[in-house]
């Protein structure tokens, strides 16, 4: 399920009801009381279901470590739950390298708890390119392209596979190359698309995200069914968010844009 599908920071009001302005985070729900977590932006502090009053094992995968897909740790309050455990999974050389990562949004002075203070139970796996399981769940990874890297997940349950490719900033071909083959066959590709194909041309061209025109290219070339667009950008709103998809249905039979609530059939 998409629990927050806005890039950079969070965006809130009127102009922004539909999709919701969350940043990123994905729950797959495949384990009874181990919910897999991708990235825990701040759609994680807000997803009140997940906080059922049993002991819960969250598998957080973190794509990669800029604020926007750590701030929802700092308000999810299991997290804040001695009988709550985490295990956090992110491409690092060592564990240690990990736990910098993530204990840096808890650092003084900008947050009253250190990580180490934490009542839940933690525990880091630092990942490299090896595929792993999760439960019934397997996990493959690939590198992309963002400033200071980002992971892409393909999880696969029994025959259905989804890949979640936020924060890539397509246009290398090799790097492109390697998300076709990663994404190829899935059912569902949740790909960034933060930008117009004439704002990344104009004003943000290394910044780190994808357009509408590059997540459908990489859609097609993969042959996947579906493809939802993710990372909006905070200043965009519902209307345009929509012009956006209507735009892409033309070049790409299966287009949504993620929304906060919307269900991905694992
Ligand atoms: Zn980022």
């Amino acid at each position: 399920m998409v629990r927050g599908a806005t890039g950079s920071t969070p965006a809130s009001g009127p102009s922004r009801i539909r999709y919701g302005g969350h940043t990123t985070c994905f729950t797959v729900d495949a384990i009874p009381d181990e919910p897999i977590v991708v990235d825990a932006g701040t759609g994680l502090a807000f997803s009140s279901d997940l906080v059922t009053g049993r002991p819960t094992h969250f598998h957080v995968l973190l794509t990669h470590f800029h604020l926007d897909h750590l701030l929802g740790l700092q308000t999810f309050r299991p997290f804040f739950g001695a009988e709550h455990r985490f295990t956090f999974y992110g491409f690092a050389p060592g564990r240690e390298q990990l736990r910098a990562a993530i204990g840096g949004v808890f650092a003084e002075p900008w947050f009253p708890v250190q990580l180490d203070d934490v009542p839940s139970h933690v525990e880091f796996v630092a990942l490299n390119e090896a595929p792993f399981w999760l439960g019934p769940v397997l996990v493959n990874i690939a590198r992309l392209h963002h400033p200071q890297g980002v992971t892409a997940f393909r999880l696969t349950h029994g025959r259905r596979s989804v890949v979640i490719a936020t924060d890539h900033e397509a246009g290398q071909p090799g790097v492109d190359a390697r998300l076709v083959e990663f994404a190829i066959g899935a059912d569902v590709l949740i790909h960034d698309a933060q930008f117009t194909p004439e704002e990344h041309e104009t004003l943000y061209d290394g910044w780190g995200h994808s357009t509408w025109k590059d997540a459908v290219r990489i859609a097609a070339a993969a042959d996947v069914d579906q493809l939802v667009l993710t990372s909006h950008d905070p200043f965009r709103t519902d209307d345009q968010i929509d012009e956006i998809v209507a735009l892409a249905r033309r070049e790409f039979r299966n287009v949504e844009a993620a929304y906060e609530g919307l269900a991905v059939p694992m």
